[in-house]
């Protein structure tokens, strides 16, 4: 096994991206920065076949940022419902309005000014304008980082500075003036399709020759994982009020977990929810629990426990607040982001009779 070669890197991914790499995904026809920018925000976390379909209906809906930037935020979070990591959806409707307002509706094409906008860091504005303009920049994904962090057997975990700092220097030395575009694409798929998580199919890969992961017999073993930090568990008590076919939802204040969405009301203990079924002026005769699962966000996890209280009175007007709750009908849903868990409620058998 070879040391590094720096110099032919970038030929060889190349090379390999004229024959292997992806060339007819949606976002790559007719490319625009507006339309890379959004396919680059829903592929965060999230696979290119789950993506495609929402990709079309949004771009169907949302056609271009002025369309984006004018819709209303329900709209946009019920085109992203499904997805998750609902802040992605919520800058998106952001930096669509600051792009309406201070660039006149022009998707801005220096650097600075695309990292400028709300959940844009400099990967993603260095695969936008790559991507769709050819403008030289380096970008540093996941998938990238997975690569590069193999192909050195670069010790450390990314999330850490100095980590990143040294894989920024790296992947800016290696990526091409000329061909940026295809190289940046190649290292993408690379990352998502030969250097795969879990199972790299080395014998594909073409840098194999001097990578020092594999070389070590344990590529799988970069990029080092993030140290181990326990969550704490909270728990929460999912009012499920139903009158027939509808259900009560409240829209989340912005700031917060599911903020913005849609979910069922919630109290921290049983002992609560006579109480809070009075403030919304409604009465319950009696409730029942249903099976309850473990919802885990990043700093927490929630143990969600869902009552179903069936209303005695049909469902009331909703005079209070008419702007954040809603009958939410399960024949005729409402076009409306809904929390993952809520989403999830939903679609227990029990809601269905
Ligand atoms: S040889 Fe294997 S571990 Fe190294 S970069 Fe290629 S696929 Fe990844």
């Amino acid at each position: 096994m070879s040391n590094p070669d720096n110099a032919s890197f970038a030929t060889r991914i190349l090379d390999w991206y004229q024959i292997h790499g992806r060339k007819t995904l949606p976002w790559q026809q007719d490319k625009t920065p507006y339309r890379v920018w959004i396919s680059e925000i829903m592929l965060q976390q999230t696979q290119v076949a789950t993506v495609i379909p929402y990709y079309q209906r949004f771009m169907e809906r949302f056609p271009d940022v002025l369309a984006l930037a004018d819709a209303p935020i329900d709209e946009v979070l019920h085109h992203w419902t499904g997805l998750g990591y609902y802040a992605r959806a919520r800058n998106l409707h952001k930096a669509a309005q600051t792009i309406r307002d201070l660039h006149d509706s022009l998707f801005p094409e220096r650097l600075e000014e695309v990292m400028a906008l709300p959940g844009i860091g400099r990967s993603t504005a260095g695969a936008v304008l790559s991507l769709s303009l050819g403008q030289p920049h380096a970008i540093l994904d996941g998938n990238v980082k997975r690569v590069l962090t193999r192909w050195l057997a670069l010790p450390g975990w990314p999330g850490q500075k100095t980590v990143e700092n040294t894989l920024w220097d790296l992947a800016t030395r290696l990526t091409p003036r000329l061909g940026v575009a295809q190289y940046n694409q190649a290292m993408m798929d690379m990352g998502a399709t030969v250097c795969t998580r879990s199972k790299p199919a080395c014998g594909r890969c073409p840098v194999q020759n001097d990578c020092q992961g594999l070389s070590q017999g344990n590529p799988t073993a970069y990029p080092n994982s993030k140290p181990k930090q326990s969550i704490p568990a909270r728990t929460g008590i999912m009012l499920i009020i139903r009158s027939g076919d509808q259900l009560l939802l409240e829209k989340r204040p912005p700031q917060g977990i599911w903020g913005g969405l849609y979910c069922f009301p919630q109290v921290e203990a049983q002992s609560e929810v006579e109480a809070r079924l009075q403030t919304l002026g409604l009465q319950g005769a009696g409730y029942r629990e249903l099976t309850g699962f473990r919802h885990t966000f990043s700093h927490f996890h929630l143990d969600i426990q869902p009552l179903l209280i069936e209303l005695t009175t049909p469902p009331p007007p909703l005079l209070m607040e008419a702007d954040s709750r809603l009958w939410y009908n399960l024949r005729h849903p409402a076009e409306v982001g809904l929390a993952a868990a809520t989403a999830r409620l939903l679609a227990y058998p029990d809601l269905q009779s």
